[in-house]
């Protein structure tokens, strides 16, 4: 049981967190932190919180956990309040969708404080953002990431995988660097491939007359261009090495079927469809 959980960035990440830990009994007390007053009265009425700060030193303060729930670009910023108010029993966490730059940034500013932190990610989400985008079952059957250190405290890490499957979450551990390739290719990527297919259409001069007809596969594959853009640039500016690798070979895929097509190879097409149809069959369970 949690006494006291700190929300540094309240909004669907961080709601859901906390929505799902109260529904549970499992915190007795949320406190949020934010830029916007507004957005964190939102979640006191919404009963996401029980009270909330604007200043994260003090938000912080006798807590027992502090979720880092912000945009990855304010992670530096936010530990750097932190740290002058942390104290060694209260152990930190976040939900950054990349975790080298977090690692870094929690290194250089939580000092002595730096076994406490555990970087994590939850693989579940949705392009609402805000705290009214919060839900309780978010994090139900889905995945976990913690990425800790070596000098990263044991007990820290007992605390926030426990915390985790408290939301019916599964937890999984991993090294950092394998958690950014990886969510290059599952996550990152696929964003970068919604964003600019909406990007190119839009640019196409009858794109009301091609936007009024598309169809439930437009829909599906770019409904993550909706996602936050402060969000994915900051994931950009993260990950970035590994993405452009997964970039440069998507081009590559992409040119072998403008080729076929080219030179109409329809067996070439053909096995290419017929491969990436039994992958993608193979995953029906997503
Ligand atoms: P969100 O709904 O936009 O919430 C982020 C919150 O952070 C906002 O409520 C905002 O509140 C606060 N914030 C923004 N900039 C800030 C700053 N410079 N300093 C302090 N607070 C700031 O975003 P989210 O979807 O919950 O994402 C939060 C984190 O979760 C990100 O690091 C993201 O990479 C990660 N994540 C997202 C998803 C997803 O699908 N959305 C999935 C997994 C992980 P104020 O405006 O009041 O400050």
């Amino acid at each position: 049981m949690i006494n006291h959980l700190a929300i540094i960035g309240v909004g669907l990440i961080g709601s859901s967190l906390s929505l799902s830990l109260k529904q549970s009994g499992y915190v007795k007390r949320v406190t949020g932190c934010g830029r916007s007053e507004d957005n964190l009265k939102k979640g006191v009425e919404l009963g996401v919180l029980d009270d909330y700060q604007l200043n994260i030193s003090e938000a912080i303060k006798g807590t027992d956990v502090v979720v880092v729930a912000v945009p990855l670009g304010a992670m530096s910023s936010v530990f750097q309040q932190m740290q002058s108010s942390l104290d060694e029993s209260t152990v930190v966490t976040d939900v950054g969708s990349a975790k080298a730059t977090v690692l870094r940034d929690a290194h250089r500013s939580l000092g002595e404080f730096f076994p406490q932190f555990v970087p994590g990610h939850p693989i579940a989400g949705s392009e609402n953002s805000g705290v009214e985008a919060g839900v309780a079952s978010l994090y139900q059957n889905r995945k976990i990431i913690l990425t800790p250190e070596q000098d990263t405290s044991q007990s820290a890490v007992a605390i926030i995988d426990k915390m985790w499957r408290q939301t019916g979450a599964e937890v999984e551990m991993m090294s950092v660097e394998h958690h950014d390739r990886v969510l290059a290719a599952t996550s990152h990527l696929p964003h970068m491939l919604a964003f600019s297919l909406v990007s190119h259409l839009s640019k196409m001069s009858d794109q009301d007359e091609i936007f009024n007809y598309a169809a439930g596969g437009f829909r599906d594959f770019t409904r993550i261009a909706s996602s936050d853009p402060v969000m994915w640039r900051d994931i950009c500016m993260a990950n970035g090495d590994a993405l452009l690798e997964l970039i440069e070979g998507f081009k590559n895929e992409l040119s072998e079927i403008a080729k076929a097509i080219e030179h109409k190879d329809s067996e070439a097409l053909f096995e290419l469809f017929r491969d990436s149809k039994h992958t993608r069959d193979q995953l029906r369970d997503l």
